[in-house]
């Protein structure tokens, strides 16, 4: 038996240890699943959807514990964790509708009558990151379930703890047992047994380019459907003619929210070169008043890294003083504390250009229009960005032409559960949320009957 220790990332002390799961165990979760979904899929779809409003139900009453958890694995500051419970509550709240709704076709043939049916896909497997570990797991395993589906989640190493409990919190709702399952494991082992399962019809993976990548090509072997949600280094374009007050205040939230650690996080400040020194004169105190901190003090705006190996990932990309144009601060000593950082970098040095996911943001000066599109598309990623300006046409005009999945304008807002979410190029494939995320885990089947 595999163990872990999980760490208190504001303390860096172990405080709780976690038994890990196996290939073994993986393919007998499966084979649990296979069963518990064949009777969820015969249920009345108002009868899906009444357990799936009873899962919102104890999700709610679970909210302040979940956020617990969730400060003390994952170091986020509390009121951040209370925001999550509440949107995975909500979230189910939104897909326990779904059964009811997901209708088909019926299409007008000759000699016949053809009708359009959304089959559940069967056992779906959800491997999350450890970043938002409990909204990204809700957000494939509500609309997962919604359509028929089991589903058997492998959460992050680092932070499993309130994937478990809103597994149990499933069960105490009436979900039926195995139907969701949560596997604590190594994506080596309980990851890559998901992924190449032949009865485990679809991944939704959420996590690293390079992660999705091996996930696609393994998931080719058995053609399973995949869902990819991956990196980003997303630019927060500011023209000159822009609320410029507005734009430096809220840039800090747009990329030092969760530490950094988001993919949406707009990680390139592209500034119009004649406002450029005016935008960093506003943002540096902007910058110096992010309140960083105990993850329980409700006052606390960020909190620490997840992990020792990400804060020597992220310190790394900034290698000394002379890099850094100004930073915030951050406590010293024990935990996994890093400041908030700016960079005023080169157009083709490492920190502009590779995802760190962290709190380091790099602002980089553009000439016009033409330039700031190219330098934000001059990226593998397309996941977020935001665009500052006061002229609408621009407005309308960059926004078409940056590559990229959810874009906001005037604002940093990505993530909406009533909107699709997902990423252009090398962020991912496919989308989630939104009133489609449902579809996704059916299969289209036409039948033909002939009169
Ligand atoms: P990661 O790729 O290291 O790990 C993600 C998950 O994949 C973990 O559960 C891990 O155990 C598992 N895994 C690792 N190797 C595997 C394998 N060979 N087979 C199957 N599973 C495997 O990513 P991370 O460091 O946990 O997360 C950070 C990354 O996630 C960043 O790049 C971030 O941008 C991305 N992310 C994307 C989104 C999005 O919606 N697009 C959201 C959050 C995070």
């Amino acid at each position: 038996m595999t163990t872990t220790s999980l760490v208190d990332p504001s303390t860096g002390a172990p405080f709780v240890e976690l038994e890990l799961a196996d290939v073994e165990q993986t393919d007998a979760a499966v084979a649990r699943a296979v069963v518990a979904q064949r009777g969820w899929a015969r249920l009345a779809p108002g009868g899906r959807a009444e357990v799936l409003r009873a899962f919102a139900a104890t999700v709610d009453g679970a909210v302040e514990e979940l956020a617990q958890l969730e400060a003390r694995n994952s170091g986020h500051p509390i009121s951040q964790a209370r925001w999550e419970a509440g949107h995975v509550r909500d979230v189910l709240q939104y897909y326990a509708a779904a059964p009811e709704r997901l209708a088909g076709a019926q299409i007008p043939v000759a000699g016949g009558l053809d009708i359009t049916f959304h089959e559940p896909i069967g056992v779906v497997g959800v491997i999350t990151p450890w970043n938002f570990p409990m909204t990204i797991a809700s957000w494939a395993f509500a609309p997962a379930l919604a359509a028929g589906n089991a589903v058997v989640l492998k959460p992050a190493e680092w932070t499993p703890l309130t994937s478990l409990r809103l597994a149990e919190l499933g069960i105490a709702a009436g979900l039926p047992a195995d139907l969701f399952q949560v596997l604590p494991g190594l994506g080596s082992v309980v990851g890559d047994r998901l992924v190449t399962h032949p009865n485990v019809r679809k991944i939704v993976f959420t996590g690293s380019t390079a992660t999705g990548k091996t996930i696609m090509a393994r998931a080719a072997e058995n053609v399973k459907r995949v869902t990819l949600e991956l990196g980003g280094k997303s630019a927060n374009i500011v023209f000159a003619d822009s609320d410029l007050e507005r734009a430096a205040a809220t840039a800090p939230s747009g990329v030092f929210e969760n530490a950094g650690q988001d993919c949406c996080a707009r990680s390139r400040i592209l500034v119009e070169r004649r406002v450029f020194d005016r935008f960093l004169e506003l943002l540096e105190p902007a910058v110096r008043a992010v309140v960083v901190g105990d993850p329980f003090d409700p006052d606390t705006e960020m909190g620490p890294l997840v992990s020792r190996a990400h804060l020597t990932k992220v310190a790394g990309y900034v290698p000394d003083d002379d890099a850094v144009a100004f930073r915030g601060s951050a406590p010293t000593g024990e935990g996994f504390w890093f400041p908030p950082t700016v960079l005023t970098p080169g157009r083709t040095d490492r920190a502009f250009r590779e995802e760190i996911f962290g709190p380091v943001v790099s602002v980089v000066p553009f000439d016009d229009e033409a330039d700031a599109i190219a330098l934000a598309n001059a990226t593998d990623y397309g996941l977020s960005g935001s665009i500052w300006t006061r002229d609408l046409s621009r407005a309308v005009r960059v926004s078409r032409a940056v590559e990229s999945g959810n874009l906001s304008v005037n604002s940093h807002s990505s993530v909406r559960y009533t909107t699709p979410f997902g990423g252009f190029k090398q962020s991912g494939l496919g989308r989630e949320l939104g009133p489609d995320a449902p579809l996704a885990f059916t299969e289209t089947k036409n039948v033909f009957f002939a009169i």
